[in-house]
C-alpha cells in the first residue's frame, strides 16, 4: 500500500538500545504506543494551547490539539501513500516539549535562559523528554524511540545547522526529513488555524462577521454555504464554512504535494532526503490564503487584550518560580537536585518548569512564591 517514496519501517535506523521485535506491532506502531503511554503526553491535557482552562472546557488544550493534528495527518498520509504509523507517532509526539502557558511560557523560559547565555527550544525539549526525562523502562532511559521519530521531533518544523547545534549532528542535518515528518508542520498549522478561528469566535473575542471580512478563503466558502444552507442557524453556517476551509487546505496540501513529488521524480525515501527543498507544501494560491488566516489570527486573536491577562500572569508565575528555584535549589525534588551536580542549575530548573502543567506550575508558585516577591533573574 505504501508509495515508493514512503518511509518503510524495515528501513528504520533503529533504536538507541537494541530491543527484540514485537510479535504483532512494528517499531513505528510501538513508538506511537510509547508516546501515548508517556507522562509527557498525559500532561498535554493541562497545557494551554491558546485558551487556558479558565475560559471553557470546550476549547482546545494541547492534548486535543495533538489529537486533531494526528487525525488530519493520518488522512493526508493515507491519501499520499505515506507511512501512517510513522506519521501518527510523529503527530502525537510533536507538542510534548511545550511548556505550560503556551507561547507565553515558551517566550518567558527562552528569555530567562538567554540571560544565562542559553536558550529554550520546544523541539529540543521534546527530544530531551523522550530521551531522558521519561523513566518507564527497566532496560533503558527515556522511551528508546526509533531514529526516525527522534529525527522528526527535531526536524519537523525547522532545519537546524550542524555548526550551531553540534549535539544534533546524528540527525542528518544536511538532509531533508522524510515526507512523514515534513507533513507534521503543515498539518499542525491547518489544525490550529481552523481551531483558533473556532475557539476565538466561541470565546467572543472574534465575531463571525469579522472572520468573514478578514479571511478571504472563509468568505469564499461562506457564499457556497449560504447557497446550500440558507436557513441554517448562523452558528452552524459558520461551522460548515470552517469545515470547508479545513477541507480546502487539506485537499490542496494533498494535491500540491502529489504534484511536487511527481515533478521531483522521487522514487524512494532516500531521494526525498537528498533534495534541496522540502516537498510537502501548499500550492502558491492556497499558501497565500493560509498566510492570511495566520495574519488575521495574530492581529485579532493571539495578541487580544482578553488573552493578555492570562499571558502576563503565566509569564510572572514562570519568572518568579524560576528565580525561586535558582535561589533555593534545595526545594527542587531530589532527582533534580542530583541533576544539578552534572548540569548548570538554570538548565535543570528550566527543564523542571517546562515539564509542568499549567495547574502544577501555579500550585508550585502558590506554595513557594506566595507573599514574597522573587524578582525574575
Ligand atoms: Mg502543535
Amino acid at each position: 500500500m505504501l508509495a515508493p517514496y514512503a518511509y518503510r519501517v524495515e528501513d528504520s535506523r533503529g533504536r538507541r538500545y537494541a530491543e527484540p521485535s514485537h510479535p504483532y506491532r512494528n517499531d513505528f506502531q510501538r513508538d506511537r504506543d510509547r508516546v501515548v503511554h508517556s507522562r509527557a503526553f498525559r500532561r498535554l491535557e493541562n497545557k494551554t494551547q491558546v485558551f487556558s482552562r479558565r475560559f471553557s472546557d470546550h476549547f482546545r488544550n494541547r492534548l486535543t490539539h495533538t489529537i486533531e493534528v494526528a487525525q488530519i495527518s493520518r488522512t493526508i498520509a493515507a491519501e499520499l501513500g505515506l507511512n501512517e504509523d510513522l506519521v501518527e507517532a510523529l503527530a502525537l509526539v510533536h507538542d510534548v516539549g511545550h511548556p505550560p502557558f503556551g507561547h507565553a511560557g515558551e517566550r518567558m523560559l527562552n528569555e530567562i535562559m538567554q540571560q544565562h547565555g542559553d536558550f529554550f527550544d520546544h523541539n529540543l525539549h521534546a527530544l530531551r523528554t523522550v530521551e531522558q526525562f521519561e523513566q518507564r523502562y527497566a532496560d533503558f532511559p527515556g522511551l528508546n524511540l526509533t531514529f526516525e521519530v527522534r529525527e522528526g521531533i527535531v526536524k519537523h518544523s525547522r532545519d537546524y545547522s550542524a555548526s550551531e547545534f553540534p549535539q544534533l549532528s546524528e540527525y542528518l542535518l544536511d538532509l531533508r526529513p522524510p515526507l512523514e515528518a515534513q507533513l507534521i508542520d503543515l498539518t499542525d498549522e491547518i489544525a490550529y488555524s481552523t481551531a483558533d478561528l473556532d475557539d476565538g469566535v466561541e470565546a467572543l473575542i472574534l465575531t463571525r462577521e469579522q472572520v468573514r471580512e478578514g479571511v478571504p478563503l472563509f468568505a469564499a466558502v461562506s457564499s457556497e454555504v449560504e447557497r446550500l444552507h440558507p436557513n441554517a442557524p448562523e452558528k452552524l453556517k459558520f461551522n460548515e464554512a470552517l469545515k470547508s476551509v479545513l477541507d480546502r487546505l487539506v485537499s490542496d496540501l494533498i494535491s500540491h504535494t502529489k504534484e511536487q513529488v511527481a515533478n521531483a521524480g522521487v522514487n524512494s525515501a532516500g531521494d526525498v532526503r537528498r533534495l534541496a527543498e522540502r516537498l510537502v507544501a501548499f500550492s502558491p494560491e492556497i499558501d497565500r490564503e493560509r498566510r492570511q488566516i495566520k495574519q488575521f489570527l495574530y492581529e485579532n486573536l493571539y495578541y487580544s487584550s482578553v488573552l493578555r491577562a492570562d499571558k502576563e500572569q503565566g509569564e510572572q508565575v514562570i519568572g518568579e518560580l524560576f528565580a525561586f528555584f535558582m535561589s533555593s535549589p534545595d526545594d527542587l525534588p531530589e532527582g533534580h537536585q542530583a541533576k544539578a551536580q552534572q548540569e548548570p542549575l538554570y538548565r535543570v530548573v528550566c527543564d523542571y518548569l517546562a515539564g509542568m502543567t499549567d495547574n502544577y506550575v501555579q500550585e508550585q508558585h502558590r506554595r513557594f512564591c506566595a507573599g514574597s516577591r522573587h524578582l525574575p533573574v
